[in-house]
């Protein structure tokens, strides 16, 4: 049995402590908030989980294999999790032919859809769609506080709630409180918090989000529609769908900016500018019922890896991105992987 500690109880944390309890080890999950923290990144009522990367085999059954992950979880915690709708990205003829190409060779399906079936949601003049079947939505919050509940009841682990982590060593993760604690692996997964104890540069994003309720006569439809992406004014824009308890959410790239840190304030007309891009067909038909502000960090050059051992001892998860959700029980493997050598 090896000893892990988790910096960061959002959905790295939260999946990488289940795994290595999984598997027989003794962790210890700390977070500065209470777990599951709202004011993670992590947490929102959905995320998308994309399975197809255009040009990317590898990447798409790297994919693949995070989606049945997923599953995996959602056996275990014993509640939805991953809503299985599909996502849709709209493109031109020639945008989506290396989507279907990739589809091809990874083995995955993927299915062409006419603007026209999903009347609801505005294509961009030129495009049509590519449904990436195995994609979907997960439910975030949902699965935070299953998760939180699952490590919470288990013996093996340790939840250290509202203990900030002022430092993290070789082998050692000290807390604001005084508390020291020894481990053989280390695991920062403190998100855009991550910067304040390893020294890597990332540049951090705040994305407006508007949550939406649907006319009355489009609910039925919207239970079983798919997220779509690529569509709006500079077709940078995105929705999940309704569903499982949550509402329907846009937001875009147009409302991405980036910003100094998660206090800086900004006064912008986000919100304004957001419900102003061509996403849905008769929009003031919607009802607004929340608008939220999300920040994630991301590696200044191309995105970053998914992990960096910072010392023999110490990994990081240093930026996400827009995919950090869902890649979540990929970088569990990898740690699964580095507890067993470091106790080699
Ligand atoms: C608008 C938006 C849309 C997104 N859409 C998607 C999507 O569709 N699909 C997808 O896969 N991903 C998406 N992402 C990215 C994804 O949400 C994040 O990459 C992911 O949730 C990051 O999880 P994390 O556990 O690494 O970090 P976080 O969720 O930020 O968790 C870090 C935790 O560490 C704690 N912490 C910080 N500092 C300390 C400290 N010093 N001591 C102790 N605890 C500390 C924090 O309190 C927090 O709870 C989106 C992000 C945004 C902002």
């Amino acid at each position: 049995m090896a000893s892990v500690a988790v910096v960061g109880a959002g959905v790295t944390g939260l999946v990488t402590a289940i795994g290595c309890a999984r598997a027989g080890h003794r962790v210890t999950v700390f977070d500065r908030g209470p777990v599951p923290n709202p004011a993670s990144a992590s947490s929102d009522q959905h995320r998308a989980l994309r399975v197809l990367r255009p040009d990317d085999v590898h990447g798409t059954l790297r994919m693949a294999e995070a989606r049945r992950r997923w599953l995996e979880l959602e056996s275990l915690l014993r509640t939805e999790i991953f809503r299985p709708v599909g996502v849709v990205t709209a493109g031109t003829p020639d945008e989506l032919a290396p989507v279907f190409d990739t589809a091809g060779r990874a083995g995955l399906p993927a299915v062409a859809v006419s603007p026209d079936a999903l009347a609801p949601v505005v294509f961009p003049a030129g495009t049509a769609g590519v449904l990436d079947v195995g994609a979907g939505v997960l439910l975030a919050e949902r699965f935070l506080r299953a998760a939180a509940e699952w490590l919470a009841a288990h013996p093996a682990v340790t939840l250290r709630p509202r203990c900030a982590v002022v430092d993290v060593g070789d082998h050692r993760v000290s807390a604001a409180d005084g508390t020291v604690v020894d481990a053989d692996l280390v695991l920062v997964a403190a998100g855009p918090g991550n910067t304040e104890l390893v020294e890597r540069p990332v540049t951090l994003y705040r994305q407006t989000m508007v949550y939406l309720r649907p006319p009355p006569q489009l609910a039925g439809w919207w239970t079983s529609a798919p997220g779509v992406g690529r569509i709006g004014a500079a077709r940078t824009a995105w929705l999940l769908p309704p569903g499982g308890g949550t509402l329907l959410k846009i937001s875009s790239d147009a409302v991405c900016r980036e910003v100094a840190a998660t206090t800086e304030r900004d006064r912008g007309p986000w919100a304004d500018r957001l419900l102003a891009e061509p996403i849905l067909t008769g929009a003031a038909d919607y009802a607004v019922v929340a608008v939220r502000d999300c920040h994630y960090a991301a590696d200044p050059v191309g995105g970053g890896p998914m992990l960096v051992r910072i010392r023999p001892s110490v990994w990081s998860r240093p930026a996400c991105g827009g995919t950090g959700f869902a890649t979540a029980p990929l970088v569990a493997e990898e740690i699964l992987g580095a507890v067993m050598e470091v106790k080699a």
